[in-house]
C-alpha cells in the first residue's frame, strides 16, 4: 500500500446554547466536497457589493455537515483502513478542531450512535474471523492520553506516568501500559454479530451498535481523561485520547507482520490553531500543546516536502508515538471539525485553514 491521505471536514449541528445566545449559521456544506464560510460581521450592504470577499471556500476530499449520520462519515473515511491495517500497515485517523465542535462525538460517539471506534473494532474483529485460513491473527488494544506530555494509561490510570521506548525492532512503545487482549472484544463482537445476522440485518457498521461492552471500556477510559480546571466559559480540553489497536498476522509457515491503528480524539485546537496559521514557532508553556503544534509541523513539513527535508517527530510525545503511523507506507486520516455558528467564525476560520493545508499531505514510499 503506497501512504494515502485524506483530509475531511464535519459540521455539527447548532447546538441548543448557541441558539439560545442568537447565533446563526455561517459555514455551510457546498456539495460533497466544497465548505463555504461567510463573515458573520460583514455589513449587509457590503454583501451587495463584495460578496466574494465575505466568504471563503474550502476544498476537502469530503465534507460533512450535520446531516451525516455516524454511519456515511464512518463509510466515508475509515472503513478502508481495516484491509489496510489487517494486511500488516499502518493507518491513523486524527479527530481535529476546537473543544465542544464533535471530536469525540466523531470518534466515541453514544451508545445510540457510536463512533468510530467501535464501528472500526466492530469490522475488524470481523474481517479477521472472515480470514481464517491462510494466517493467524493476534489483536491488542490500548487506551491511553497524552496530557501536558505525560503518557497516563486510561485502561488503569493508577499505573501512572508511563515512559515511550523503542523496542528493539525500531518500534516506538509505551512502556508499562495495558495491552487488552481482543479475545474479550472478539467475542463481543461476534456474539453481537451473530445476534444481529439472527434478526436478519445486513452485516457490519450497524453491528457496532451491538458493542456495548467495547462502548464502555472505551466510554470509562474517556471519563478518565484529565479535565483542564473550568476555564471561564467552558473546560477546553488539552488531553489527547490515544486508542491503538495492533494487529500482528502470522502467515502459515513464515512471515510475521504488525499493523497498528491510531485512533485519536486530540486536544482542543483552540490555540494552537492560530499559532501554526501565524506561522509562529512552537514554544512551550501552558497556553499552548506541544503536541497538537508538533504535529501541526509535521502535517506541515510531509504536505510540502523537498525531498530529503527532515521531519521532527521527536519534537513532542504523540508525533514520537506516530512516526511509522504518519507518512511513510501509512494511511492518514484526519477529520476536522467545526461549529457551524456564527459565534464560532474566527474558530472556524482558523480550523478550516489548517485542514485544508492539512489536505495537501502527500506520502512517498
Ligand atoms: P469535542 O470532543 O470536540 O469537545 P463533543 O464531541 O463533546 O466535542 O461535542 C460537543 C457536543 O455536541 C456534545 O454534546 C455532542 O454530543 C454534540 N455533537 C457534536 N457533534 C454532533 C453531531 N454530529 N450530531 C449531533 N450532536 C453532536
Ligand atoms: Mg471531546
Amino acid at each position: 500500500h503506497p501512504g494515502v491521505s485524506q483530509v475531511a471536514l464535519r459540521i455539527r449541528p447548532m447546538s441548543a446554547a448557541e441558539l439560545a445566545e442568537g447565533a446563526w449559521p455561517v459555514a455551510h456544506r457546498l456539495d460533497e466536497q466544497v465548505v463555504v464560510l461567510r463573515d458573520p460581521v460583514a455589513e449587509p450592504d457590503a454583501v451587495l457589493h463584495a460578496s466574494r470577499s465575505q466568504q471563503k471556500s474550502y476544498i476537502f476530499d469530503v465534507a460533512f455537515d450535520a446531516t451525516a449520520t455516524q454511519d456515511t462519515v464512518y463509510r466515508a473515511t475509515t472503513q478502508s483502513l481495516v484491509a489496510v491495517v489487517t494486511s500488516g500497515s499502518n493507518a491513523t485517523v486524527l479527530a481535529y478542531g476546537p473543544t465542544g465542535c464533535g471530536k469525540t462525538y466523531t470518534m466515541l460517539g453514544t451508545d445510540g450512535e457510536p463512533g468510530l471506534c467501535a464501528r472500526t473494532l466492530a469490522e475488524l474483529f470481523q474481517a479477521i474471523g472472515d480470514a481464517s485460513g491462510d494466517a493467524e491473527y493476534e489483536v491488542s488494544m490500548s487506551y491511553l492520553e497524552i496530557y501536558n506530555e505525560m503518557i497516563r494509561d486510561l485502561l488503569n490510570p493508577s499505573l501512572g506516568c508511563l515512559p515511550l521506548r523503542e523496542d528493539a525492532g525500531g518500534t516506538v512503545q509505551v512502556t508499562g501500559i495495558t495491552r487488552l487482549p481482543a479475545t474479550s472484544a472478539d467475542e463481543v463482537s461476534r456474539r453481537a454479530l451473530m445476534g444481529q445476522r439472527a434478526e436478519g440485518v445486513q452485516r457490519a457498521p450497524r453491528c457496532a451498535s451491538r458493542l456495548p461492552q467495547v462502548m464502555q471500556l472505551l466510554a470509562r477510559g474517556n471519563r478518565q481523561r484529565t479535565q483542564e480546571p473550568t476555564a471561564a466559559n467552558r473546560g477546553s480540553s488539552r488531553s489527547h485520547a490515544v486508542l491503538q489497536v495492533t494487529v500482528c498476522r502470522r502467515q502459515r509457515g513464515g512471515g510475521l507482520r504488525h499493523g497498528r491503528l491510531f485512533m485519536i480524539d486530540l486536544a482542543g485546537s483552540e490555540r494552537a490553531a492560530q499559532t501554526q496559521n501565524r506561522g509562529q514557532r512552537m514554544k512551550e508553556g501552558a497556553h499552548i500543546n506541544r503536541s497538537l503544534l508538533a504535529l501541526g509541523n509535521c502535517i506541515k513539513a510531509l504536505s510540502h516536502r523537498p525531498s530529503g527535508k527532515y521531519i521532527n517527530y521527536r519534537d513532542s510525545k504523540l508525533t514520537r508515538l506516530l512516526k511509522d503511523s504518519l507518512g511513510g507506507n501509512s494511511h492518514t486520516v484526519m477529520i476536522a471539525h467545526i461549529s457551524p455558528a456564527s459565534t464560532a467564525f474566527a474558530e472556524s476560520r482558523s480550523t478550516l485553514t489548517y485542514a485544508h493545508r492539512a489536505k495537501s499531505i502527500r506520502t512517498t514510499v
